[in-house]
């Protein structure tokens, strides 16, 4: 998930670590976004350096949510960052998501997808939310998210079943954003 406002981590682009990779951002219209992902069965080192370079490619983008999904690899893995700019990094690495329970309240927020460049839009989703996951070390947590990070857990969750924001759009304005992603794919396969 990204925000409206561009997060420009100076701090991120300056200090790359070397072992870590950027890895490359499938974006809609790609089926491989429209799949469900499998869940971890063993958290070993392969998937915690899946999980560090997702990271690294979220930093990059810049965004604050990232699904496995996103980068063309079909387990529910997610990981979030919520601090802002000038605040210490809070890597947030889930694995395995359940909601437990969502509150039946609403908030509509505006969002965006690092995989739909470009296109904002305002989805109402439960305000907060209980999750449950294992963290980077396959330790199980419980989660008690509401505001933004709510609705970033829900628009990750989504990814790992093959749901992206527009789907809660109306179908005139997701047909709209659709075209004009097809129209910008097919224009870079011709340069
Ligand atoms: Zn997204």
């Amino acid at each position: 998930m990204v925000l409206y406002f561009p997060l420009l981590n100076i701090e991120t682009l300056l200090l790359k670590n070397n072992k870590m990779s950027i890895l490359e951002i499938v974006k809609e219209p790609d089926p491989i976004l429209r799949k469900k992902s499998k869940e971890v069965e063993n958290i070993d080192q392969s998937i915690q350096r899946l999980m560090d370079n997702m990271l690294e490619t979220m930093y990059e983008a810049p965004g604050i949510g990232l699904a496995a999904p996103q980068v063309g690899i079909l387990k529910r893995i997610i990981v979030i960052d919520l601090a802002k700019q000038d605040e210490p990094k809070k890597p947030l690495y889930i694995i395995n998501p359940k909601i437990l329970w969502k509150s039946e309240e609403l908030i509509s927020r505006e969002e965006g997808c690092l995989s739909i460049p470009g296109y904002f839009a305002e989805v109402a989703r439960p305000s907060k939310c209980k999750v449950q996951y294992l963290d980077y070390n396959g330790k199980p947590q419980i989660t008690d998210a509401d505001d933004l990070l709510s609705t970033c857990i829900q628009h990750e969750v989504d990814h790992c079943d093959g749901i992206l924001f527009i789907d809660y759009l109306s179908k005139l304005k997701k047909d709209m954003i659709l075209k004009k992603l097809i129209k910008t794919k097919k224009e870079k396969q011709i340069l």
